[in-house]
């Protein structure tokens, strides 16, 4: 006669049981971190989780919560430092898909997509505008968070709305491009009252016709005007990038590691006149000026420099990279000498565009 387990007797779990088991399920523990963080360093999670759906994000948190563990959302590893291990959670974004919305050139984009893949995908379908924001890497669901720019376009010019998981609440809402509240490698999510939600995607309204921006100068130069197609405003950008950028997968960094300082436009002249010709551009608010950063520290003499294995790129001074071996406090130590040597040369504070955990 066959003998079937009942949970009675604790072969089958209860349905308590399988709910906690299927929480735990998904997470693993004591996980290495060097690999997915593109300065390659070395870090130990506690617990991990990888997200391929909203119920696995809301089954990892509820683990999260029973356990009174801190939650950290990673996409792509590209804009952070670890600098010791991680005693939470984390939670690696993967939720994948792209579909067209009703109204033209609508798209939304799900959190764990690649950026530049989805560049390139709007670009072969004719919807036009990020194509000065490719090879940027990353995850969409990031790519809101700091509002990623470059080459004269940002992330905000064609975000539509965002779907984020209310974390304390565990319920779903949207946030418009005005509630994200956008500035210079910054949104709503990187304070103190956005730090509770996980965004799952979102929205772009591109353009059927092409949308040039030529503004920076390097583009200007390269690119012919008018008569210019975002294909080749594509393939210039992707070009100019892999000519200045040090590929993370050969060379571990982080992209620009510092956010160029704002400073007032009385501050600007009198430094100056005490330093000679400096660059700087327009901000959006009256009376301050933007001081590139790369230009600080490259007159402060840092390109090419180390300490031990962080180094700082040889053709790029805003660049740390993680030259063999490196851990996060290396490079960390390596940033705090090099904003402190700005501090005392030309009393400004640099401050980190990459989130140190
Ligand atoms: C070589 C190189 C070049 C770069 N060039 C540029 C550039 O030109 N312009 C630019 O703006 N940036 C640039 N960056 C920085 C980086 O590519 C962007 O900041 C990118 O958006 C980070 O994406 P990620 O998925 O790797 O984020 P991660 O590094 O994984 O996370 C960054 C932050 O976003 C949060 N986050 C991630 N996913 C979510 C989510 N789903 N919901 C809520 N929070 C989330 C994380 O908690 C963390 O605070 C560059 C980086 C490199 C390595």
């Amino acid at each position: 006669m066959a003998c079937w387990p009942t949970s009675a007797i604790g072969i089958f779990p209860t349905r308590a049981q399988a709910s906690a088991l299927n929480r735990a399920s998904q997470i693993q523990r004591r996980v290495q971190l060097a690999p997915y963080n593109s300065f390659g360093v070395p870090a130990v999670a506690a617990y991990f989780a990888n997200i391929g759906s909203l119920d696995e994000l809301r089954r990892a948190l509820e683990f999260a919560r029973d356990k009174r563990l801190s939650v950290q959302i990673l996409g792509g590893g590209s804009n952070v430092l670890f600098v010791k291990d991680y005693e939470g959670l984390i939670c690696h974004m993967n939720i994948r898909g792209i579909s067209h919305l009703p109204g033209p050139g609508v798209v939304r984009a799900s959190c764990g997509e690649n950026w530049h893949g989805f560049v390139s995908y709007c670009m072969n379908k004719s919807l036009h505008g990020y194509e000065n924001l490719a090879l940027i890497p990353g995850s969409i669901g990031a790519a809101p968070i700091q509002n990623i720019g470059a080459y004269g376009v940002d992330l905000a010019q064609f975000l539509v709305e965002l779907e984020v998981l209310d974390s304390e609440r565990d319920t779903v809402r949207s946030f418009s491009r005005a509630e994200c509240e956008f500035g210079y490698r910054d949104s709503i999510f990187k304070r103190r009252a956005g730090h509770r939600y996980v965004v799952l995607s979102a929205s772009f309204e591109l353009s059927a016709r092409n949308l040039p921006n030529l503004d920076y100068q390097a583009l200007k130069e390269a690119l012919p005007n008018p008569g210019v197609t975002p294909r080749q405003i594509y393939d210039t950008v992707c070009r100019i990038r892999r000519s200045r950028l040090p590929d993370p997968a050969e060379l571990g960094n982080a992209g620009s590691f510092f956010k160029n300082p704002v400073v007032s436009r009385d501050k600007y002249q009198a430094l100056q006149s005490e330093h000679g010709e400096m660059p700087s551009y327009a901000t959006e608010e009256e009376g301050l000026v933007k001081i590139p950063a790369a230009w600080l520290l490259d007159r402060a003499g840092w390109k090419g420099r180390r300490r031990g294995p962080a180094a700082v790129h040889e053709k790029h001074a805003l660049v740390l990279v993680n030259s063999g071996g490196a851990n996060g406090e290396d490079i960390l130590l390596l940033a705090q000498e090099m904003s402190s040597s700005i501090q005392s040369q030309f009393g400004i504070g640099l401050v980190p565009e990459v989130q140190l955990i």
